[in-house]
């Protein structure tokens, strides 16, 4: 059945019902898991390292290409359809999700988007095919929500720029083969006076000291970044100058439903582990599926899981149909943010102690749900957004 849903002020419809093509997209994604993904997921998350060639298989199976058009090396595709593959890759491990929402999702989606002719055939095709993985440089230790604050510097010098200054918490950050970096151009203060470049890793003078002792997210490389007289030839410069900030935020707006539907995921397989241990744990002589406040732990899980799909699934109808679709993407991602951390929780609270090691799935879950209301945007600056767009007044 063909279900039609009215999205209010957004005006567009969405149909449920996925296509054939989608269809074969999630259940590709759904074989990847379980065949590269899932047998691993408690050694790599212990070891603090997720094996590095998973990034080929990635790219292989078409996954880092996803909305990238094939004339770069894409495998085209909607936005509906990467959902559903991050949802399914974080469903099974947001270590791995998280290398395709940031090297896809932020660098290769932006550079599509924003870059020329002749930085397009020079990266997305690497990107796309995973010979190259991105990482995106916009977090300093001293500037987190406050982005447009930033501090590292470009400075012009002939033909190139050098660049000075150091970037926090990047994910892929020790892999990555290019840094999208926003560094400061001008001399406009805040947000104005900030550009976009594209630099290689290798670059000299660009170093990278490995993140360890995370809560969650542990396979996954996050770094921090020292930039020291690095230089750039003026043609690293992505979109205009003076409009790195912009570059940013319409990588951030798209990457958000990302996360969102990463976020998903979590909450899926919170679920699935939940409804299975219950029918499956016996106490007072019942399964603990019997008892009705497991029950109600179980429900709360379920309209938390579909709550966040719809809202991440309308964020890709709306990018599909080529409207505005920040705001949405900024709840979609509260939502499914706050969600996946309630889901893994009452997850846990179903399996009891066994919940607390890690031979059972869901304290990794709760582990790795927990970053996802601080990066790409905390949940107070979502509300922030979302209030702006709201009364019309920014809290910036
Ligand atoms: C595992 C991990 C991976 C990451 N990956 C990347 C990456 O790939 N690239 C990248 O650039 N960054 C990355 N980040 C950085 C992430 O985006 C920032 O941590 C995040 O934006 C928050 O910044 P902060 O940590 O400096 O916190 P702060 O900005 O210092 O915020 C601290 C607290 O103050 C609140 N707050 C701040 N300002 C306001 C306000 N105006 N109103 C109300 N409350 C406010 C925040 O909500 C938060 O609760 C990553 C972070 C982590 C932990």
């Amino acid at each position: 059945m063909v279900i039609k849903l009215p999205w209010n002020e957004w005006g567009g419809t969405v149909d449920l019902a996925l296509s054939e093509e989608q269809q074969d997209v999630r259940r590709l994604a759904e074989d990847f898991v379980a065949r590269e993904v899932a047998p691993h997921v408690v050694a790599w998350d212990r070891a603090e390292e997720v094996d590095r060639g998973i990034v080929r298989k990635l790219g292989a199976v078409g996954f880092l290409g996803l909305t990238i058009p094939e004339e770069y090396g894409g495998s085209g595709g909607d936005h509906l359809s990467y959902c559903l593959v991050t949802e399914e890759l974080g469903r099974g491990d947001s270590s791995v999700r998280g290398i395709v929402s940031v090297s896809l999702g932020l660098v290769a989606k932006t550079l599509a988007s924003w870059g020329t002719e002749e930085q397009k055939r020079a990266w997305l095709p690497r990107l796309a095919s995973g010979d190259a993985l991105g990482c995106f440089g916009l977090t300093e230790p001293g500037t987190g929500s406050d982005a447009g604050a930033l501090t590292t510097r470009a400075v012009r010098d002939g033909d190139d720029y050098v660049i000075d200054g150091s970037k926090m918490f990047i994910t892929n950050g020790t892999w990555a083969d290019l840094v999208l970096l926003f560094a400061r151009t001008g001399g406009a203060p805040g947000h104005k006076g900030i550009s976009a470049f594209l630099v290689p890793a290798d670059a000299p003078g660009l170093t990278r000291r490995a993140v360890h002792g995370k809560l969650g997210l542990r396979g996954q490389a996050t770094a921090e970044l020292t930039l020291e007289g690095v230089r750039v030839p003026a043609s690293a410069m992505l979109g205009p100058e003076g409009k790195g900030f912009s570059v940013a935020m319409s990588a951030l707006a798209k990457g958000r439903m990302s996360v969102a539907a990463g976020c998903v995921g979590i909450a899926q397989a919170a679920l699935d582990a939940a409804v299975r241990y219950a029918g499956e744990r016996e106490q007072f002589g019942r399964p603990i599926a019997s008892y009705q406040l497991v029950q109600e732990l179980l429900s709360d899980i379920a309209v938390d899981v579909d709550a966040a799909r719809l809202l991440t699934w309308r964020v890709a109808d709306l990018i599909d149909r080529g409207q505005d679709f920040a705001t949405a993407a900024s709840q979609a991602k509260l939502y499914a943010s706050e969600a996946a951390v309630r889901c893994a929780n009452n997850a846990l609270q179903v399996f009891g102690g066994y919940g607390y090691i890690d031979e059972y799935p869901v304290g990794k879950l709760l582990r790795d749900a927990r970053v996802m209301t601080l990066y790409e945007g905390t949940s107070q600056i979502q509300k922030l957004i979302i209030g702006r767009a709201l009364t019309g007044v920014s809290a910036f």
